[in-house]
């Protein structure tokens, strides 16, 4: 069995069944996805708008395009027909964007909004508190043409198991309160997506039930 495909069967045996798995191939070619494919990944996470829109014009099309980077509202245009999931609204600027593309083309968009519980500083995503806030009860007329589906986080980059764990306990802990809150009437808001190669057994046990693995898939990457 080719390299990629071995690797995805070994993943798939020790992720529960109830997790879906996000083959992460920004940054690889075509061949490594059709690689993925062929061994039954259906599931591809991309970080680029330009990259996931040339790609998935050009692969299959039962393949589910997730866009997991962070996204500029002047490509918003360029990811709205592909991705069937954005992980990563960081702002409500960038779900004022993704919402008005959505209308226009005529459907809605799942996204998943995006926390930051880690330690770095980042400019990306919302605190636990910062999400209750922007989330209030007009949240579903002020954006009809968005399905809210969940909750993203990447946790701090640290070899401390413990530090991990708190980050993902946190995440999880805002997605549920947000879930049996103002989401309590919305059955689409059920993910939580969070863990990547390195720490996703510590998220499944948290609660993530999607995670986003590429080096574990498809071998470092080359930047
Ligand atoms: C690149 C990326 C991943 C995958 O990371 P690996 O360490 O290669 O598994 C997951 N999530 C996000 C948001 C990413 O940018």
């Amino acid at each position: 069995m080719p390299a990629i495909a071995l690797r995805l069967a070994g993943l798939r045996q020790r992720i529960p069944g109830d997790v879906t798995l996000v083959a992460v191939s920004k940054f690889h070619p075509a061949e490594a996805i059709m690689e993925a494919y062929g061994a039954g990944q259906r599931v591809f996470g991309e970080s680029r708008a330009l990259e996931m829109a040339d790609k998935a014009s050009r692969l299959p099309a039962d393949i589910e395009w997730h866009f997991i980077g962070h996204l500029q509202t002047n490509k918003v245009r360029n990811v709205v027909p592909h991705a069937s999931l954005i992980h990563s609204i960081d702002s409500m600027h960038l779900l004022k964007a993704v919402n008005a593309e959505a209308a226009k083309a005529g459907r809605r968009v799942r996204v998943l909004m995006q926390l930051h519980v880690a330690l770095e500083e980042t400019k990306y995503g919302f605190t636990p508190e910062e999400l209750a806030e922007a989330l209030g009860p007009g949240i579903f007329e002020e954006y009809p043409a968005i399905e809210f589906a969940g909750v993203m986080a990447m946790a701090s980059n640290v070899d401390d198991e413990e530090r991990i764990r708190r980050d993902f306990a946190e995440a999880r802990a805002c997605f549920e309160a947000l879930r049996d809150g103002v989401m309590k009437d919305n059955p689409s808001f059920r993910t939580l997506s969070m863990g990547m190669s390195h720490d996703w057994p510590i998220a499944v046990a948290e609660g993530a039930n999607m995670i986003r693995i590429g080096t574990d898939i498809f071998g470092e990457r080359e930047y």
